[in-house]
């Protein structure tokens, strides 16, 4: 069993599971499962994984050349779906749990379009999950921000992260979407957004100090300024750095995602490099970042994302088809299809960049693996990732192929460290729960959701670094996966398919800040939405399995 939470690492042991729950003890009758010679994990934790949704959704109806190919024929148990870089929302649910994940973020969803979210989630079987509402364009936010009004503006997020049943605060290029809205595009944290007297550093600080205000379980969810931009790195470190000393020190107060897509060198295309070795080296000195790697895998996938700027830009560099998409006065997004390529020198560099982070990074538990699905490559290649970091023979067979001139720029060739499994727990489960504030989620210790893993690998026989075809081959089909105490999938194939739940955070204000807020959006929502503010909110009874996490928040 491998359950860091609990520090178990690799031991034997029994769990005993009764009402969903990890509990102690076995009673009479109960069903058995002898997983000897096998691994035991909690079930797998995804903190950033694009599943439903407008653009998810968007992205489907654009890339039917995308999903013809893999088609899920429906049987006895399950329903029919189409797969590839985006899937359907049943064929997400059981492609999640075939991998031995039970719990999956949606890492970006636009205010007025969550209802949307929570239907295709509803329709997602298996895992439990949440969606991060967009806040780092939206008009009230940044007007709030703007006047210094930032009690009111905590008020606000609460009031729409209940509207919206949101479980964290997601900032997309904070200012820029907006700007891009007006043709313009911004640079650094500190070119003044068009129309407010604010830049993305006061953003990004201002809705920091909301988040905490609110005590949300998880911390501000950031895809930086300049994504995709060469020499980026230094972007995503000002961004780290400008919330130094918010809060405890000590505590993670931000969380930047998909950093591979933020980590570049150079002045121009031919010279782009790796600047995971600076990032990582901000990560270990400074205990207030966790972040995830955004790893590509070579294959032909479609980008989606929240930051209509960037979808422009690849949109340009490809040539290929693109769709954009302005929310109001909320957000945009875009999507553009793209093809990571091994001899693509852009692509090689890409690739080694998320892979040095994780190798870089010295700390498992604030380094995640992701690859901000469906835009670095499909959820379905995490165990081909997982052996890059658990071998480094592994890597040099990838290394061998891909573009010469990226190989020799990369320090990956160098590295020699290879993940443990249980520090593959730790990015993929322990890790992610403990970020997202998900207390029952990512152990097994008495009192946790009873979601487990069972791979088919003994790792006293297997050596992951020699081994590693084995490895990939075992995660990629549970053996068993337990999803609130019910067997949900057995030697890689589904068995049962209940719904999981929806997670979203009620943080509770002060009656007299609630009703000013409420009453000023009243104003705003009739003067300039199309939407009435009443039919915007969503109800508790809306979501098919609501799971609500009350906070009080300071104000
Ligand atoms: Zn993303």
């Amino acid at each position: 069993m491998y359950d860091p939470l609990n520090r178990i690492e690799g031991e034997k042991a029994d769990i005993s599971i009764r009402d969903g729950k990890v509990v102690e003890g076995v009673s009479d009758g109960a069903t058995i499962i002898d997983a000897s010679g096998m691994i035991v994990m909690p079930g797998g934790v995804d903190i950033h994984s694009h599943i439903a949704g407008a653009k998810v959704n968007a992205g489907r109806i654009l890339r039917p050349e995308d999903h013809e190919k893999d088609v899920e024929k429906h049987t006895s148990i399950t329903r029919a779906g189409t797969g590839h870089s985006i899937p359907t929302t049943y064929t997400t649910g059981y492609r999640y749990a075939k991998l031995g994940y039970t719990t999956v973020f949606e890492p970006a969803t636009p205010l007025m379009k969550t209802r949307h979210t929570h239907e295709e989630l509803d329709d997602t079987p298996i895992v439990d999950k949440g969606c991060f509402p967009l806040f780092g364009n939206d008009w009230h936010t940044i007007e709030y921000l703007q006047q210094g009004r930032v009690e009111e503006c905590a008020a606000y997020i609460a009031w729409m992260l209940r509207a919206t049943k949101g479980y964290a605060i997601k900032i997309v290029n904070p200012g820029g979407v907006e700007a891009w809205k007006w043709g313009r595009s911004l640079v650094g944290l500190d070119d003044r957004v068009p129309n407010f007297e604010l830049t993305p550093r006061e953003i990004i600080r201002g809705i920091c100090k909301v988040n905490q205000l609110l005590h949300l379980p998880h911390t501000i969810h950031v895809h930086t300024n300049d994504l995709a931009k060469i020499g980026n790195y230094q972007t995503t470190i000002d961004t780290m750095d400008s919330v130094r000393g918010l809060g405890n020190e000590n505590k993670p107060s931000i969380h930047i995602t998909h950093v591979q897509f933020t980590g570049r060198t150079g002045s121009a295309w031919h010279n782009v490099g790796s600047g995971a070795p600076e990032i990582a080296d901000y990560v270990n000195k400074h205990d207030h970042v966790t972040v995830d790697m955004g790893q590509i895998v070579f294959m032909n996938t479609t980008t989606m994302t929240a930051d209509g700027a960037f979808q422009y830009m690849l949109y340009q560099l490809s040539g290929n088809k693109w769709l954009n998409s302005d929310v109001e006065v909320e957000t945009g997004s875009g999507v553009v299809p793209y093809r990571y390529r091994r001899n693509n020198y852009v692509n090689a560099i890409q690739w080694g960049i998320g892979l040095e982070l994780a190798l870089l990074i010295k700390d498992p538990w604030r380094v995640y693996m992701t690859t901000d699905h469906p835009n670095g490559g499909d959820f379905t290649k995490y165990p081909k990732i997982i052996s890059w970091l658990m071998s480094r023979k592994a890597r040099e067979k990838s290394l061998a192929r891909i573009n010469r001139i990226a190989r020799n720029k990369l320090d990956l060739p160098d590295l020699d460290r290879e993940y443990s499994f249980s520090e593959i727990a730790v990015v993929t489960r322990a890790g992610t729960a403990k970020a997202l504030g998900l207390k029952e989620k990512g152990h097994l210790g008495v009192g946790a959701d009873a979601d487990v893993a069972v791979y088919n690998i003994d790792p006293r026989k297997v050596d992951p670094s020699r081994d590693f075809r084995l490895v990939r081959k075992a995660l990629k089909k549970a053996a068993f996966t337990i999803k609130g105490g019910r067997i949900v999938v057995k030697n890689g194939e589904m068995v049962e398919t209940p719904m999981g739940r929806t997670y979203w955070v009620d943080s509770s204000v002060s009656e007299g800040l609630r009703s000013k807020v409420e009453s000023d959006l009243r104003t705003t929502f009739t003067k300039y939405y199309s939407v009435q503010m009443d039919n915007y909110a969503m109800a508790d009874s809306e979501l098919a399995h609501s799971s609500r996490i009350n906070v009080k928040a300071d104000v």
